[in-house]
């Protein structure tokens, strides 16, 4: 078994191992024809299920052929340009490249003495992403596994800054349309259900300013403690950017910690005609950035910027076996004194990579290019009978509904939405999203992939149309039977 493991004497057996593993992908991306099969759960789980762990194959190709029918045919594909999902975008090579290295050296960054170089390229990409941002000299930060634990830490380090003795009085303010890891994070701090207070958006989606003064104002008034303001800068339904300017001005006048979630809209950072949207980030105390959304990174890709390092303490424990006290003397750089995580992966490389082979402009250009088309498929949804679009995209999603000639009730037009991104999916023929507006069934596409062109949009509402017009036809005739 020993040959099995990754060390001087197996190079061989690495090279060919992995090699045949990117032949498998690189073969199955270049076959792919949609984004997905279709398949159930009901008809993939007994596949899965008749693999008896216990009875290993010794043996990478027949593994891999078996890795064929558990998962490469059926997974779904964010590469294809009809995947119009989730915020997944495709990936850039250069961050696979980088994958493969961190996964084999496997590096942790937790200490210095788990990782070496490792550590400072992490530090020094978080500099650079605080100099895009403009935090200033004390700026620091650390990458974490996601979005989710970048807005966790950045409200654990606002709920220890407040500096409040009852965690009742604390408050936080964000947009109703900021995404749910605010709440949960809330309830993890221990800060209750009342915590979080919704700030209702303008017809852009985005926080009404005029309606967060007005409830700052009454917290005060009510003896609670503003604790924080999340601004979204990209909601992850409309892609909208909160009002940064005037929630950093509010932040200061009530001495509220600010943070700018950024997962989605973090890409602007590296567009050369659109980073001004973003005006007003630089203002933050704190600022989430997924590189895994908008900088074409794989999963795991993600950090928390802070504009004052000292901020970062509130994570900061000393265990005698692992990051002495001594260590901080000696400057020793250990990166757990900075993290929620020990044990944590380079996910650093795969964002050095990029930068090193394409550069920012490069991935800034690729975010630019979803934007613009963005903005063609929403003059094509204005433009269509058939549809009724929310709102002009400030990113890249589309955020809509199908609207059936024929009069019909309400319910009815929510039924046939979801239906026809039921049977959309089912046909692998594509993969749209859906939310919530208003109470009403909306459809969304989140434009990630620049291989997306306006005529793949076009097919796929064609599509949708399709479904939506079957389903009502057959409820018709159900109910005239
Ligand atoms: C996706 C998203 C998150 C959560 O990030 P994960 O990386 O999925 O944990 C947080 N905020 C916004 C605005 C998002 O779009």
């Amino acid at each position: 078994m020993r040959s099995h493991l990754l060390n001087d004497a197996t190079a061989d057996r690495y090279r060919r191992s992995v090699s045949e593993g990117v032949e498998r992908v690189a073969e199955h991306l270049a076959a792919t024809r949609r984004p997905f099969t279709g398949i159930t759960p009901q008809e993939l789980a007994p596949v899965v299920d008749a693999v008896d762990l216990d009875r290993p194959l010794g043996d990478t190709s027949a593994a891999l052929d078996e890795l064929q029918d558990v998962y490469l045919r059926d997974a779904v594909y964010f590469h294809h340009p009809r995947y119009l999902g989730h915020l997944n975008c495709p990936v850039v090579i250069p961050a696979v490249l980088g994958e493969a290295v961190l996964s084999a050296v496997n590096s942790s960054l937790d200490t210095w003495d788990q990782s070496a170089g490792a550590t400072l390229i992490e530090r020094k990409l978080i500099g650079w992403t605080a100099g895009r941002i403009g935090l200033g000299p004390s700026a620091d930060g650390v990458f974490t596994s996601g979005g989710t634990q970048s807005n966790l830490q950045a409200l654990l380090l606002a709920r220890e800054e407040s500096g409040a003795q009852d965690a009742s009085k604390l408050r936080i303010f964000s947009s109703e349309c900021s995404h749910f890891s605010v709440q949960k994070s809330a309830q993890l701090l221990g800060l209750g259900r009342e915590a979080v207070v919704p700030i209702p958006v303008d017809r852009h989606k985005r926080m009404q300013s005029v309606v967060l003064a007005a409830e700052l104002a009454a917290c005060r008034a009510e003896g609670l403690i503003p604790m924080a303001i999340v601004a979204t800068a990209g909601t992850t339904d409309f892609g909208s950017i909160d009002p940064l300017q005037e929630i950093a001005a509010l932040a200061a006048e009530y001495g509220a910690w600010m943070h700018v979630d950024a997962a989605y809209g973090c890409g602007l950072l590296a567009s050369r005609t659109r980073r001004h949207l973003l005006d007003g980030i630089e203002r933050a105390d704190s600022v989430t950035v997924d590189y895994h959304k908008s900088f074409f990174q794989p999963v795991s890709s993600s950090a928390l910027v802070v504009r004052d390092v000292a901020t970062l303490r509130h994570a900061t424990y000393h265990a005698d076996y692992l990051n002495p006290r001594r260590t901080v003397a000696e400057q020793i750089p250990n990166q757990v004194d900075k993290s929620l995580q020990t044990t944590r992966r380079f996910d650093a490389l795969k964002l050095w990579m990029t930068l090193r082979v394409m550069g920012a402009d490069g991935v800034g250009e690729l975010f630019d290019e979803v934007c613009d088309l963005a903005e063609a498929g929403h003059a094509l949804l204005a433009a269509d009978p058939r549809y009724d679009v929310v709102v002009a995209p400030q990113l890249s999603t589309l955020v809509y509904r199908y609207i059936p000639a024929a009069v019909t009730s309400p319910a009815e037009i929510d039924r046939a939405n979801l239906y026809a991104r039921k049977a959309l999916f089912a046909s692998g023929e594509a993969v749209v999203a859906g939310t919530r507006v208003d109470g009403r069934q909306y459809l969304k596409f989140t434009l990630l992939n620049p291989e997306t062109t306006v005529a793949d949009i076009a097919a796929v509402l064609d599509l949708i149309a399709g479904h939506a017009e079957q389903y009502l036809g057959e409820t018709l005739v159900h109910a005239a039977s």
